[in-house]
């Protein structure tokens, strides 16, 4: 793969530090480092290879006779990623496929019923989706009614009216007029989860996706930690790790072929599997076959 700009960048560095703010510094060493970390992950997921043979992210799943990339997926995933927080990803949508594929349920996907029946959406969530909560429930509504008030019942339509820019697409959602009326779709980590799904599983072509931040929840930063390219070991998110989060692999990514979203899922993949249980059980499952484990620095 083609080096995108030869570490142009680290040559203008004369102090040997990489990075900007001194809190952060990285040697030229680690930035190397995490170049190498990046094309070994990125290759093996894109050719679903060793670990990442027969694992795919929760959001894959799709609910019979929906077209990839149709509207009903859109509604599908647009409604489930915008309460994707907190939560067990797989049990969340585990349950929205079975939600999208149950005749009684079914019509939560659709915007303008929602739109005109809040308490029968309580009672339903009430009844059979067990994993979300009231505030889910304010936010589920509320993305409905302006979805069915503004966009024709079809998020398609909030990518046409910004040119399918990814960039363009997430300030429309993140300014003042908009952000009450996409609640946490309109928030900095989902918002970029959310082109990255639109992208990668609804296989929507956008515009401008090298320069979307990596959406940075518990497994990002946890692999990141593990992989040693943050000093310290890895206690919780906060907004300061995810800003080193988010700049570290945004710095790593501007030396390469690769960007940012791109590496979300092999790196969610790696925790979920391997990272998070090193740290509950002390054992890494995926230790033998992890393709970065020369890097890790967990020691078997
Ligand atoms: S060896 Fe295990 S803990 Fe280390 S990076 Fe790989 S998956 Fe994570």
């Amino acid at each position: 793969m083609k080096a995108r700009s030869s570490f142009s960048r680290l040559g203008d560095k004369t102090n040997g530090y990489w990075h900007q703010n001194l809190d952060d510094c990285l040697f030229y060493g680690e930035i190397m480092k995490g170049v190498k970390i990046a094309k070994i992950l990125f290759e093996e997921y894109k050719n679903r290879k060793g670990i990442f043979k027969n694992l795919l992210p929760p959001e894959y799943s799709l609910p019979k006779n929906v077209k990839i990339g149709s509207k009903e997926h859109l509604l599908f995933i647009t409604l489930h990623v915008a309460i994707d927080y907190r939560k067990d990803a797989e049990k969340l949508w585990k349950s929205a496929k079975d939600l999208f594929e149950n005749q009684n349920t079914r019509w939560i996907y659709n915007p303008e019923k929602v739109n005109s029946n809040y308490n029968k959406l309580i009672d339903c969530f009430e009844a059979n989706f067990k994993i979300a909560n009231f505030v889910d429930i304010a936010i589920w509504y509320r993305i409905c009614r302006t979805i069915a008030e503004e966009f024709e019942s079809d998020p398609t339509n909030i990518l046409k009216i910004n040119n399918y820019d990814a960039i363009k697409i997430i300030q429309f959602l993140q300014n003042r007029k908009n952000k009450k009326k996409f609640p946490f779709l309109s928030g900095p980590k989902i918002s970029s989860l959310w082109i990255r799904m639109l992208n990668e599983v609804a296989k929507i072509k956008m515009k401008n996706l090298k320069e979307v931040s990596i959406p940075v929840d518990v497994h990002i930063a946890r692999a990141t930690y593990r992989l040693g390219l943050i000093n310290g070991k890895f206690i919780k998110l906060n907004n300061e790790t995810r800003r080193k989060v988010i700049s570290l692999w945004r710095n790593i990514c501007s030396n390469i072929d690769i960007y940012p979203l791109q590496l979300d899922e092999p790196l969610w993949l790696l925790s979920r599997n391997g990272c998070s249980n090193a740290k509950t059980n002390k054992k890494c499952p995926l230790f033998k076959e992890c393709p970065v484990k020369e890097f890790c620095k967990y020691s078997g």
